[in-house]
């Protein structure tokens, strides 16, 4: 058995790296950068003007003048006209590029038009005023978003705006889920009087999604030669194998000594922690990882994000998330010589602090409560009476 602090240590250890690839970007959504993004022009690549008026020379209005001839009107996207002298002025519209005889805009709100002439209708008018200025935001070649940077909304925009119609990305480890156990059925069958339905493998299924891992499910019988045939199928065919359930003590719980047959090293058996306990993890020589969970669906859930989340993150260069931490708001007592994982609800009080209410639910089996809550406390194995107060790490279950 090892410490949660041991097991973390050892997973984070097991590198590979799957490379990178290019793919379209409005695709590369939630998928880790793999290149530099750099403006390719200066940003705005041209005076651009932010409000619907007239453009004027300022000059005009220290030599008094106050009505201007319209000599035309400039759209988006238009060659700039030109003034040709100081009592002209340009209906201009956000977005155009301001012509170099100009330096003012003053929007429509403050004019008069009539019979072809401007007149303001202010005086409070500065010089330079409703003008985006050229470079002003980044210049050309300038860095903008860094390799290891996860593609959000914001990105997917800049990519379109600087042209990268592809985008090199990390490429994501190719993945199998499997269930195991003769009383999980499929999620369209009626589950007889003791059977139940698989949740936990739709449950990583959807985790991975979140990464843009499209995982694979296959679901194994508590049978020994088939449980061999279809392990070493997927050892073949994976870079990772996440299973969930057979690992513990139980007569049917077959799979980790299949997979040591298999030629699978077990690197770890059992974590001092609860829920998760009997977690399981291991590779074999091609590097091909198995981290196989407990099949109560809370202890799942729990090591999806305490141990193989953060190592995908660490593998396919994602920058390092920052732990947080939050404030026990209720005494909690907890005295087993394991890391309890706490389920809990998180809100900020009026000090704007991130408390941890705790949910506890009816321990591993009871994954309704996980709906309730939205984090794990991770409450240290040394401690047995945990004060209201008291800072602990939190595991946030979405990102
Ligand atoms: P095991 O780790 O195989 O002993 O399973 C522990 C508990 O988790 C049992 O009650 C199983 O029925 C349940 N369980 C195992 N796998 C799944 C799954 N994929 N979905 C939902 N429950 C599961
Ligand atoms: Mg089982």
């Amino acid at each position: 058995m090892v410490s949660v602090e041991e097991a973390e240590q050892i997973i984070l250890a097991q590198t590979i790296d799957f490379g990178a690839e290019s793919v379209p970007f409005e695709q590369a959504l939630g998928r880790v950068l793999a290149e530099e993004i750099r403006a390719d022009r200066d940003l705005p690549p041209f005076n651009r003007v932010t409000m619907d008026g007239i453009a004027i020379n300022y000059q005009s209005l220290t030599d008094g003048i106050n009505t201007f001839k319209i000599k035309g009107t400039q759209a988006a996207g238009d060659d700039p006209i030109q003034l040709s002298v100081l009592d002209e002025c340009i209906e201009i519209m956000t977005g155009a590029a301001l012509p170099d005889t100009a330096d003012t805009i003053i929007r429509y709100e403050d004019v008069e038009l009539r019979a072809g002439l401007a007149t303001l209708t202010t005086d409070e008018i500065k010089q330079g005023q409703n003008i985006h200025y050229k470079g002003r935001d980044k210049k050309q070649g300038d860095l903008v978003a860094e390799p290891g940077c996860t593609v959000d909304a914001t990105l997917i925009g800049f990519l379109a705006s600087v042209g990268k119609s592809q985008v090199l990305v990390r490429k994501l480890p190719k993945v199998v889920i499997l269930s195991s156990g003769d009383e999980l059925v499929e999620v369209s069958d009626t589950p007889t009087p003791y059977q139940i339905r698989r949740s936990n493998n739709y449950t990583i299924k959807a985790l991975l999604y979140i990464y843009g891992i499209g995982a694979d499910m296959l679901h194994l019988p508590d049978h020994q030669e088939t449980i061999n045939t279809e392990l070493k199928a997927c050892l073949d065919n994976y870079d990772i194998i996440l299973l969930s359930g057979g690992v513990s003590m139980g007569k049917f719980d077959f799979i980790p000594n299949e997979l040591k047959k298999l030629g699978v090293a077990q690197l770890f058996h059992k974590v001092q922690q609860r829920p998760g306990k009997p977690f399981w993890f291991g590779k074999n020589e091609q590097n091909t990882l198995v981290f196989a969970f407990p099949g109560n669906p809370v202890a799942t859930f729990m090591c999806m994000h305490r141990y193989f989340i953060p190592w995908l993150l660490k593998n396919i260069n994602a920058t390092e998330k920052t732990t947080e931490y939050a404030i026990l708001d209720n005494d909690y007592r907890f005295q087993l010589p394991l890391t309890c994982f706490l389920q809990v609800r998180l809100y900020y009080n009026g000090n704007c602090q991130l408390m941890a209410k705790p949910i506890e639910g009816n321990g591993s089996g009871d994954f309704a409560n996980l709906i309730d809550t939205d984090a794990f406390l991770e409450m240290p194995i040394q401690e047995a009476d945990f004060k209201s107060g008291e800072v602990f790490k939190v595991w946030r279950f979405s990102v």
